[in-house]
């Protein structure tokens, strides 16, 4: 269970949600209340105790506990949706999404590639094993985080998706986002930044600074893939996720 406290939030209604382009201001928790100076909670005889930053990495599962119910209704929707004729009838199957529903923390990527779409889960491949690090880095594993995309199917040739192709997503990750209720979500790469933040802002301007959005505190940083092919960005990626972790109150 986290010790930090998390925000209570009136629930919201699925893609009814308008973005806010604004800046957001510092969190109360990030300014006032560091995980480590919170007492540690007795530790199970079974399990280790979790370190200051995974147990900062997710909240208490919902109240009424049907959260894992609905998201996979909503998978199952997923499954069978054929919004995107193309992408319906190229695809292996959907990918829908991985990782632990009362993260506080969601990366939001863009679209399944040829790793995803045959294992049918988000960030296996190459650029996966690099998100793999960075969560790593910020002393987290893969199963704290939740991690999805804006598209649940791979667009052929690894193509960026259409317009068409994200707004007829859109329905989905709003209400898989609105389920999960991440405290934080960090947009991975141009396309994810902009579908969620409604913009068409570049990410290079996206960077460094978090908007709010239905609740949740949005920060934007590069897509691994692109870390792959300009190695000299990991650096900007790790300002990011130090702005990230010190708002979320994880000390690394
Ligand atoms: S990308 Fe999304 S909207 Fe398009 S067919 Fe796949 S699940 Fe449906």
């Amino acid at each position: 269970m986290s010790n930090l406290p998390r925000p209570r939030r009136a629930a919201k209604a699925p893609g009814t949600a308008q973005a806010d382009i604004q800046p957001a201001a510092p969190t109360k928790s990030a300014q006032s209340q560091p995980a480590q100076s919170q007492p540690a909670p007795p530790a199970s005889s079974a399990q280790p105790p979790a370190s200051p930053a995974r147990a900062a990495a997710s909240s208490p599962p919902a109240a009424g506990g049907d959260k894992l119910a609905q998201l996979d209704v909503l998978k199952a929707e997923v499954a069978a949706c054929t919004l995107c004729e193309e992408l319906a009838s190229t695809r292996t199957q959907t990918v829908f999404g991985v990782g632990n529903p009362n993260a506080r923390l969601c990366f939001f990527g863009e679209a399944p590639g040829a790793d995803e779409d045959r294992v049918g889960e988000p960030f296996v491949g190459r650029a996966g094993q690099l998100l793999d690090k960075i969560i790593e880095a910020c002393k987290l594993r893969r199963e704290d985080v939740y991690i999805c995309n804006v598209l649940r199917c791979r667009p052929p040739g690894n193509r960026t998706p259409s317009g068409d192709e994200v707004t007829n997503c859109r329905r989905h990750f709003e209400r898989q986002l609105a389920l999960v209720q991440p405290e934080f979500v960090c947009c991975l790469g141009t396309v994810a930044a902009q579908a969620l933040l409604d913009t068409t802002e570049t990410i290079g301007r996206l960077r460094k600074k978090f908007f709010e959005r239905g609740g949740m505190r949005i920060i934007c940083t590069y897509h691994p893939a692109y870390l792959l092919r300009n190695p000299a960005a990991k650096r900007d990626v790790w300002d990011d996720m130090k702005l990230l972790m010190a708002e979320m109150g994880v000390t690394l």
